[in-house]
């Protein structure tokens, strides 16, 4: 085991100049010590793992890849962490990420753009790029990411590997710098649906320091795995299947499909009205961003991360906050502040949790009638920086890039599973199911697989 961790570490450092993809190399002879205290039967015993460099580690640098936490070393461990060691898992690296996870491409880390192990010049998509990366070129076979609008699902997508967000509250929270509470979730990446599936038996769990938590019953779901699929109906989200526009892409999904139905599944197209689908990332922008303003008051430069000089109080905050963080982060910080006044909280804030609600009874009423929902994970292969996503605004694009916010709004748990190559690049399907019925999803999942 120890000889296995000891590869994956020095893999890592071999290639990380190609791949950019770690923040932190940890001292793996002190994480080996933990080994001796664990059962050689322990599900994950010697497993060499990452983690996303938002998840608190005592006493290992964590900066969430931005400035201002460049010197931040947690006095605790993440639930996670804990769980984690327990179960014979060992960190070799904490991993890079879309500054405090406001981004989807990877290039909004303070160390820089992480490169896609398919193509080094590509994105690795984000914000848990690092991570998705370092499974996808064979490093580690599994790393934690964590999704608030589709930051573990769109990665993985990008780098042909598992990538599951599993429904809220069915992982703690407890010690992950958060970017915005209501949507936040840790998720995780594999290289196959059935580690995926074990995994989410040692993540899972009641922790009574996150109240968000759930208690619900975890299931046996790696020994429950089933692909076939008799008797299960499945619906495929027309909006985002119509706004695809590579024919490959679209052809590759019909013939999965097809799988699925020879593997007995009853499969129907289904719509969401468009104005809903039109208002995702609107809504999320006004929720997320809210959020993230409160989140990220205590990055002030007195109580967390870099002091700047300043005369007063005031003036060390502001200094230390302007150079803490990059322009994207105080773009964001703007537009929560904003919806945050009084005066705008009824026409902005509270409207959106009303939309919110909205897209969120339209989402499950698809379930009423359905086990699963599927869609094409992203409407394109990984682009290259300057082809970047961020930035884009035609609608039908949108709605093809953004739809697994769905994910996020409702809680209901959501995976990508990689469904093939076109030129070479990974292309991947979107899996979601009703809330903590992830054994549905791991089972369709499986079926595509
Ligand atoms: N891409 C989205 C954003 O920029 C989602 C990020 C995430 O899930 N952390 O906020």
């Amino acid at each position: 085991a120890a000889e296995n961790v000891k590869n994956a570490y020095a893999d890592a450092q071999r290639l990380q100049k190609a791949l950019n993809a770690v923040v932190t190399f940890v001292d793996v002879e002190a994480q080996l010590e933990h080994l001796r205290d664990v059962d050689e039967n322990a599900p994950l015993y010697g497993i060499p793992i990452v983690l996303k460099d938002n998840v608190s580690t005592k006493g290992i640098r964590t900066t969430a890849s931005s400035r201002i936490l460049d010197n931040y070393v947690p006095v605790y461990d993440a639930t996670i962490v804990k769980k984690l060691r327990e179960a014979g898992a060992i960190c070799i690296a904490k991993a890079s990420m879309d500054e405090l996870g406001m981004g989807g491409t990877n290039l909004n880390a303070y160390t820089g753009k992480v490169n896609n192990p398919y193509d080094l010049e590509r994105i690795s998509g984000g914000s848990s790029g690092g991570s998705a990366v370092l499974v996808a070129a064979g490093v580690v076979p599994m790393a934690i990411g964590t999704d608030t609008g589709d930051s573990v699902r769109k990665p993985a997508a990008y780098c042909g590997v598992v990538g599951v967000k599993p429904t809220y509250g069915r992982i703690s929270r407890y010690g992950i710098i958060p970017y915005a509470s209501s949507l936040d979730h840790v998720g995780y990446f594999n290289t196959n649906v059935k580690d995926a599936a074990k995994t989410l038996e040692v993540l899972a769990g009641r922790d009574d320091l996150d109240m968000t938590s759930s208690s619900a019953h975890i299931p046996a779901f790696s020994e429950q795995l089933n692909s076939d699929l008799h008797g299960k109906r499945i619906a495929v989200l027309g909006n985002v299947q119509d706004a695809i526009q590579d024919t490959r892409i679209k052809e590759q999904f019909t013939a999965m499909i097809k799988k699925l139905e020879s593997r007995g599944a009853i499969v129907e197209t289904v719509y969401l009205k468009k104005e809903l689908m039109e208002a995702l990332l609107p809504t999320y922008y006004i929720i997320s961003n809210a959020e993230a303003v409160a989140n990220h008051s205590n990055l002030d430069g007195i109580r967390f991360g870099i002091r700047e000089a300043g005369d007063n109080l005031e003036e060390i905050m502001i200094h230390s906050r302007t150079k803490g963080f990059s322009s994207a982060v105080r773009k964001r910080f703007v537009i929560g502040s904003y919806s945050l006044f009084v005066e705008n909280q009824e026409k902005l804030l509270k409207k959106a949790h009303r939309v919110r609600r909205v897209i969120v009874d339209a989402y499950r009423e698809l379930f009423a009638s359905h086990d699963a929902v599927l869609a094409v994970a992203a409407p394109t292969t990984a682009p290259y920086p300057n082809e970047s996503v961020d930035e884009q605004l035609s609608a039908s694009y949108l709605i093809a890039e953004n739809h697994m916010l769905l994910g996020n709004f409702s809680g209901f748990p959501s995976m990508s599973v990689p469904s093939g190559l076109i030129d070479g690049l990974p292309i991947a399907i979107n899996v979601s199911a009703k809330a903590f019925d992830e054994q549905t999803m791991f089972n369709v999942a499986k079926a595509i697989e």
